[in-house]
């Protein structure tokens, strides 16, 4: 049963680029607070930066929701009961929200021309001030800025932040920020082409959009106060705010980048979830991953599939502290997601890989197969390195990879020869063939390992492979015998 009051929370993020995990934190802590408490996850697509607007963006970052599970309940693809879900087809409200602000004497049409904004700014760095609009068109008399408008004048509209006094912006989990009203700008709310700037968008949309719950990035913190004055302003209730702890790159210094990552040691060396995807992570993993990366149950608890993250999420629990992105941990989760898996599931999730190497699979033999991988892989794409053996025709090792290891070829060619006789002459591959073969090395005065390892290249082609023979029982008899004698016969010439 949901303990508070149906959440709305929404995930608004701008098309401008790949999608990467930072995102994908906020949109799950998004779910996971309206699925606990019975309310909605909107996504809304923030896509009014026209110069930065990447139309595949948005592609991206669904499909990576998709894949992730991380559902909403309304959103631009869906529709629901606030659509329209992207901010270029919802400009009207801006511009009424801007105007109830200009009425009410909190914004202000600004007529300064771009030329003059740089040079005053450039005066300001002169005089080594922090830049900041310093307020000519602030006082204009309404009826004067009003005949200006109507005469044409380009203008944008700026917030009239109070000149004095302080402002108190409260976050959940960093408590209560003040900030002296002199210190803020007066922030540009539409831009001299109707479009509105986030400042506005955002809260006109949160509003509009009965948002209970805004969790965003930290990097929203130094204008924070300003959309605090603009709820005021228009005598709105304050959602409850959330600013996320910032992803760190995996050393620990400066904020996560995609270069950064990429220099990573071992495993996935992105921070992109589509990467991952087909790298071979699944989705519950990251999930999994990504949930810890800011947010703990208590101290010893880590194995979180969606539906426990859904029950014991809670946003007291989150951390302002920045998090180092730990892709070594990541590795340990898919290792624990995979191990989990049916051998049917299992079977289902790797044959992808198996068909982008341009292998021809059959989910009977997959799935016989997956218990024989399991324990091996780290990511699904591995299944193909340690595995593909099985569904390729012309599996033969490599001229370099024979005689095998420990062995010269004349003892290798007798080993493969006797070992064929052997296991011709089984009717199954079971202990006792096993054992038949340790007699055998130990006969011809071989370890064991390098008579199974001789017999493995023949059979896999690789010098590592899943258990020898439940492989070949995978793979049948016919088969195995052709390859066996296939490297003798090799080996037969390499010793002559
Ligand atoms: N479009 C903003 C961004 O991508 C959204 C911030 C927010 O969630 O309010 O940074």
């Amino acid at each position: 049963m949901p303990s508070s009051p149906p959440a709305r929370a929404r995930f608004a993020p701008s098309p401008t680029g790949r999608f990467h995990i930072g995102g994908a934190r906020t949109a799950l802590y998004d779910y996971l607070l309206a699925h606990q408490t019975g309310g909605q996850f909107i996504l809304r697509i923030e896509d009014t930066d026209q110069k930065r607007f990447d139309p595949n963006a948005e592609r991206e970052l669904m499909d990576s929701l998709r894949w992730l599970g991380i559902e909403w309940d309304e959103g631009p693809d869906v529709g629901g009961p606030c659509a329209p879900y992207r901010q270029s087809e919802r400009k009207a409200i801006y511009q009424r929200h801007a105007s109830e602000l200009v009425k009410r004497g909190h914004a202000y049409p600004c007529f300064c021309s771009s030329d003059r904004l740089a040079q005053m700014r450039q005066e300001q760095q002169k005089r080594k001030q922090s830049p900041r609009y310093d307020g000519t068109c602030r006082d204009l008399a309404p009826s004067a800025a009003q005949a200006r408008i109507d005469a044409g004048e380009p203008h944008v509209v700026r917030f009239k932040t109070p000149r004095d006094g302080q402002t108190t912006a409260v976050d959940l989990i960093r408590g209560p920020i003040t900030v002296e009203n002199v210190n803020l700008d007066d922030y540009i709310l539409l831009k001299s082409d109707g479009l509105a700037l986030y400042h506005l968008a955002a809260m006109a949309d949160d509003r509009e959009m009965r948002i209970t719950h805004v969790l965003r990035s930290a990097e929203w913190l130094p204008t924070f106060p300003l959309h605090v004055l603009i709820y005021q302003a228009l005598e709105w209730p304050q959602p409850v705010w959330v600013h996320l702890s910032v992803f760190l790159n995996p050393s620990g210094k400066g904020k996560m980048s995609k270069r950064h990552a990429a220099e990573a040691k071992g495993g996935v060396a992105s921070i992109f979830p589509l990467d991952m995807r087909d790298e071979g992570y699944l989705p519950e993993a990251v999930v999994n991953w990504l949930a810890l990366m800011g947010w703990s149950y208590d101290d010893h608890t880590e194995l979180f599939p969606m539906n426990d993250l859904v029950d014991k999420f809670s946003l007291d629990k989150l951390t302002p502290s920045p998090a180092a992105v730990n892709f070594t941990k990541l590795d340990h989760f898919n290792g624990l997601y995979i191990r989990g898996l049916s051998d049917a599931d299992l079977a289902r999730r790797v044959q992808p890989f198996f068909a982008q190497a341009g292998l021809k699979t059959d989910p009977a033999r997959l799935e016989q197969i997956a218990p024989l991988i399991r324990e091996r892989i780290r990511t699904l794409q591995e299944s193909v390195e340690i595995a593909g053996f099985f569904f390729r025709d012309d599996v033969r090792p490599a001229d370099e990879l024979l005689p095998g290891k420990g062995l010269s070829p004349a003892q290798a060619a007798v080993a493969a020869r006797r070992a064929l006789q052997i296991i011709e002459a089984s009717a199954v591959f079971d202990d006792a063939l096993e054992a038949s073969l340790r007699s055998l090395a130990e006969e011809l005065g071989l370890s064991a390992g390098e008579v199974f390892g001789l017999l493995r290249l023949a059979v896999t082609g690789q010098p590592v492979s899943p258990p020898l023979l439940e492989s070949m029982r995978i793979i049948g008899k016919p088969t195995v015998q052709a390859r066996i004698a296939d490297v003798a016969a090799r080996l037969e010439s390499l010793a002559a």
